[in-house]
């Protein structure tokens, strides 16, 4: 799926790879090995980037890692890239390209500034539980950024052993309409020990995904459940959040084996990443990542319509139709609100 940008993200992109390659030409030169000292180019792909280095698995030998330099022209590399490197003996091997990615994730840095956080996802598994109270307003963040990346959003409603009772019929009064959205829905619990987490497992297999949710719906008791080894601390991640030291934590991807199958897919995490549809959104991907509404797009009477209650609104019209729900529209018209402030 191609990665679907709008004008401004792409423009500032452009910018910061330019900044980017700006700086990395002024810089000190690294300790590069020189082209004699490198073995032959091979491909890899990135499981974590700090800065100007990058840990990449050579392809086909999972579970190992190879620390690299990043050649100056290259621009940024992050988690998720797929590169061509270059060994070498006695020091870091070299990136000396890297694949165009088929999708991104960006999130601002101090600056404002969109940079690329992981790249090649392409499932999105938005966790939802009867607790945390779930807002339907936070799924549609989460999906008008998936969206507006060409990635599917899967939703994920976790502590099915909590669904008897109000909270339980709240939930999944919450969830169902984004179903009939044609959102697909995993019901499960990562408690019971049950085999519910085998049709997850199934949405996993062949994909780069992300959980992103609201803290303390279980994502890492998921993949915990999922990936042992990863080690995803339950419950501490609203103390990391609490000492604002999220942002700095470097995304990791991760192979899924379950079972004698072997590699079932690809995990990138980070507590950034858990968060990623709640950062910055431009205001023309808002309306584009409400999937119901796209049809009516460009059909109002006014051009800039704000969609409120201004004459020959299409939305508004596809609304008293009952082509869109009220809910959805509201929830649109906050998500606005709330880049403006
Ligand atoms: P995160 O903040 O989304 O990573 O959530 P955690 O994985 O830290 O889980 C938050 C709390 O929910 C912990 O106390 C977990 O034990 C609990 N929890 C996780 N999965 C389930 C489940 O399926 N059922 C129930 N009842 N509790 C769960
Ligand atoms: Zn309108």
């Amino acid at each position: 799926m191609a990665r679907k940008l709008t004008k401004n993200q792409q423009r500032r992109i452009q910018q910061q790879q330019k900044q980017h390659a700006r700086r990395a030409t002024s810089a000190k030169p690294q300790q590069l090995p020189d082209d004699s000292q490198l073995g032959a180019e091979q491909t890899g792909v990135v499981i974590t980037h700090y800065g100007t280095q990058v840990d990449v698995e050579p392809q086909g030998q999972k579970g190992t890692t190879k620390r690299c330099f990043l050649r100056a022209n290259i621009g940024s590399v992050v988690t998720g890239d797929e590169v061509i490197w270059r060994d070498a003996q006695d020091s870091n091997g070299v990136i000396v390209a890297a694949e165009p990615r088929k999708s991104a994730l960006y999130r601002p840095d101090s600056r404002g500034n969109l940079r690329p956080v992981a790249a090649n996802i392409d499932r999105i598994f938005i966790v939802v539980a009867a607790e945390p109270e779930p807002f339907a307003n936070l799924i549609d963040r989460y999906l008008v950024a998936a969206e507006n990346q060409g990635v599917e959003a899967v939703l994920v409603l976790n502590k099915s052993d909590l669904l008897n009772g109000d909270k339980g019929e709240a939930v999944r009064k919450l969830v169902s309409p984004y179903q009939q959205l044609g959102y697909r829905l995993i019901i499960l619990s990562t408690k019971s020990g049950d085999s519910s987490l085998q049709e997850l497992q199934a949405m996993l297999r062949d994909h780069t995904s992300v959980f992103v949710g609201q803290s303390g719906v279980g994502k890492s008791s998921l993949i915990n459940a999922l990936l042992p080894q990863a080690n995803s601390a339950v419950g501490e991640l609203s103390e990391a959040r609490a000492k604002g030291t999220h942002t700095t934590t470097t995304a990791r991807l991760y192979h899924l084996e379950l079972g004698a199958g072997g590699d079932v897919g690809r995990l990138i995490d980070s507590p950034g990443i858990r968060e990623f549809g709640l950062w910055h959104l431009e205001p023309e991907q808002i309306a584009q990542g409400f999937v119901e509404m796209r049809a009516f797009l460009g059909h109002c009477q006014f051009r800039d319509c704000k969609h409120q209650r201004e004459p020959g609104c299409a939305l508004l019209a596809a609304e008293q139709r009952g082509d869109i729900s009220p809910d959805r529209l509201e929830s649109y018209r906050r998500i606005l609100v709330s880049l403006q402030s």
